[in-house]
């Protein structure tokens, strides 16, 4: 297929990094590297989403990835995922076949699903500090990804069709928990309902995995979510878990206790995934001058903004208990408040890969940390797809710049209608951005922000 049809289709599906922030795909996929590589490790705990798109379309998949492979030139292309995921396994080799597909099994351990993580075990590269995994000559493409990917394409057998529709898991505290299909925009409440609802009487919610996932604290918070093209899970925890209580201490309190109990073991450094890549990036230094309230005075914090924010550091790392994740998001946020970039090394020192494969964390381990052993073999129901009568859809479900809506309040919509482009940058060129899709039939109701669509 030629290059610049592949880059349109894509372009024009609203195809987004399923597996992250969202990165537009159309311009990471532009590209000339020399290996390509799927993801479907599936490293946050608790998740089943990326297996069960693996089960019900491995063949889709695989016909993506090669067009992917042809279009970014790459003379290599590697389906990496758990060896623990045994049925995938067999799946995607029945439909690889003899096409020019490897697969690389990795362990079960945490964060096996990491870009920068997954480049190094498959090319035994690291991709340099704040750089990108096509700087090491790498694209890599999760497989929820390349399933819209092989849809744009017409690969599904109903011709090309955009990204609107999203695969969630719905687990924790449930009645029912398990997998569902809903078209982007639908309310997160009606995916609990689909599981269930809540267990427990006082719920709180995290969207998307445990380890990286974002904490909200009610019902009512929850009311106010959508399913958007990066929500992968949603997580039901009584209030008080663990993980509530780490996600909402405040920033004081972070601080007192980062002054008062950091004994600077350096363990929190020394099994940092960033750090293991051989980045010049020592966490410790930056809880050292945070604890001092000195983090915008001493250099080394600038460290800080090297932090992918995998939390292996505060769930598992630092025997007293701290939030070294935590506070290098708030120092982060505060140097990019007074725009203040990272100006240190960008060099790899390789002595520091050399522990990578004695410092892995098992997953098993991690869930006995995160405490939520009781939730790591719930069943995986088949949660069907769902039929809302009312979404809201955001424009701005990516990195970059929002999309410009194209409809107005009246209008009547079909799934796929473009309710969303990509706007002219300041320099005349489009922006990095993602095209946004009707996910159901009927009138918008209003357009800020969102666009909500209503039967
Ligand atoms: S692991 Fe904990 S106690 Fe040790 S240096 Fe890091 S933050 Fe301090
Ligand atoms: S969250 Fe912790 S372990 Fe992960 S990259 Fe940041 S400092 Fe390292």
């Amino acid at each position: 297929m030629d290059k610049q049809a592949f880059l349109d289709a894509v372009r024009a599906a609203g195809i987004v990094g399923e597996g992250g922030a969202g990165f537009p795909a159309h311009v990471k996929y532009a590209a000339t590297v020399d290996t390509v590589i799927a993801n479907g490790c599936e490293c946050e705990p608790l998740l089943h989403t990326d297996q069960h798109i693996i089960l019900a379309h491995a063949a889709e998949i695989v016909r993506a990835f090669l067009a992917l492979k042809e279009a970014t030139g790459a003379s290599r292309a590697v389906i990496a995922l758990k060896r623990k995921y045994t049925q995938s396994i067999a799946v995607l080799r029945a439909a690889i076949g003899s096409a020019p597909v490897e697969l690389a099994l990795l362990d079960n351990f945490y964060p096996a699903g990491d870009e920068q993580t997954l480049v190094r075990e498959v090319t035994g590269r690291s991709v340099p500090p704040l750089g990108l995994p096509l700087h090491v000559g790498c694209v890599v493409a999760n497989v929820g990804t390349l399933y819209s990917v092989a849809r744009a394409l017409g690969f599904s057998g109903q011709g090309p069709q955009p990204f609107v529709m999203k695969t969630v898991t719905v687990t924790g505290d449930v009645a029912n928990p398990g997998v569902l299909e809903a078209p982007l925009g639908t309310p997160l409440m009606e995916c609990l309902a689909a599981a269930g609802g809540p267990r427990v009487s006082d719920p709180v919610f995290v969207i998307g995995g445990p380890m990286m996932g974002r904490m909200v604290e009610s019902v009512d918070a929850l009311s106010r979510e959508t399913v958007t093209k990066t929500t992968g899970g949603l997580i039901v925890l009584p209030r008080g878990h663990y993980l509530h209580r780490n996600a909402t201490q405040s920033v004081e309190r972070m601080r007192r206790r980062a002054a008062a109990a950091c004994i600077q073991c350096r363990s929190c450094s020394e099994q940092c995934p960033r750090h293991l890549l051989g980045h010049p990036f020592e966490t410790h230094r930056v809880m050292r001058a945070f604890g001092a309230g000195q983090e915008m005075v001493i250099e080394c914090a600038k460290q800080a903004l090297l932090c992918c924010d995998c939390g292996v550091c505060e769930h598992f790392a630092c025997p007293m208990g701290l939030s070294p994740r935590r506070i290098n998001q708030a120092v982060k946020a505060e140097f990019r408040a007074q725009k203040i970039a990272y100006d240190g090394p960008r060099d790899i020192n390789e002595a520091q890969t050399t522990w990578r494969p004695m410092r892995r964390v098992p997953v098993p381990r991690l869930a006995s940390r995160l405490d939520i052993v009781r939730y790591m073999d719930l069943p995986t129901a088949e949660l069907g797809v769902l039929q809302p009568s009312r979404v809201s859809i955001p424009l701005r479900q990516h990195i970059g710049a929002p999309a410009v809506p194209v409809v107005k309040p009246g209008d009547k919509v079909q799934p796929g209608d473009l309710i969303g482009d990509i706007p002219v940058g300041q320099d005349g060129k489009p922006a990095l951005c993602a095209r946004v899709h009707a996910s159901i039939s009927g009138v918008v109701q209003s357009v800020d922000g969102a666009v909500v669509i209503a039967k």
